[in-house]
């Protein structure tokens, strides 16, 4: 099966795509890791990835496709891949809808939403609290610390990355809205899009997940 997992920052989507993956027992393509192998194995498209990184630039969609399409011709990939990160605007979903008939005259089985309360990813990320000394991460309601401001294992001293900070999380969801909509739009369109609650605990994530995903199983 071919899924496309989209979700918004604070959606635990890394941890989801990882579990759902080896449930499913097919890679997980995170555009993140396709990037780190070509450019630590000095691939081609690596090297001109990099050379648009050291910029400062955008990796140009051509180059982030090719990588992909790499991959997706690996053997492990032959019953499917769980994407994630890519595509991530209009454009690269056509082309990888061209790709997929062209290739292997596929479609993508399904594409599964991780829906989440906006509040809900505000207070689970501004309630992050990091130890200066230890780097372990806290977390003011679910898990807290003995001592207010203090971590336990170490005893440093804990603040609020500005990555955390209320302000940022609120910005980097509207940013991500405003980009996904019209992937989230197309997918629709297409009648192959499938939202799931994405509260609460990691395990009852996936769980929702599996029985999205259970009809498209093959
Ligand atoms: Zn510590």
């Amino acid at each position: 099966m071919r899924i496309v997992l989209v979700g918004p920052p604070g959606a635990g989507k890394g941890t989801q795509a990882a579990f759902l993956a080896k449930n499913l027992a097919i890679p997980h393509i995170s555009t993140g890791d396709l990037f780190r192998a070509n450019i630590s194995q000095q691939t081609e498209l690596g090297k001109l990835a990099k050379s648009y990184m050291d910029k400062g630039d955008l990796v140009p969609d051509e180059v982030t496709i090719a990588m992909a399409k790499d991959r997706m011709e690996q053997p492990d990939a032959e019953n499917g891949f769980l994407l994630d990160g890519f595509p991530r605007n209009v454009p690269q979903a056509e082309t990888l809808k061209k790709l997929l008939l062209q290739e292997w005259d596929a479609r993508l089985s399904v594409v599964l939403e991780l829906v989440v309360d906006e509040d809900e990813v505000v207070r689970r990320l501004s309630g992050r609290r990091t130890c200066r000394r230890c780097e372990r991460v806290w977390h003011v309601l679910y898990d807290p610390p003995a001592r207010t401001g203090i971590c336990d294992d170490c005893g440093g001293e804990l603040f609020q990355r500005d990555d955390d900070s209320e302000e940022t999380i609120r910005h980097r969801l509207e940013v991500y809205a405003e980009q996904t909509s019209p992937l989230i739009a197309f997918y629709a369109d297409e009648n192959i899009l499938i939202g799931i609650d994405a509260t609460g605990p990691v395990e009852e994530v996936t769980s929702r997940a599996m029985a999205a995903l259970r009809p498209f199983v093959r």
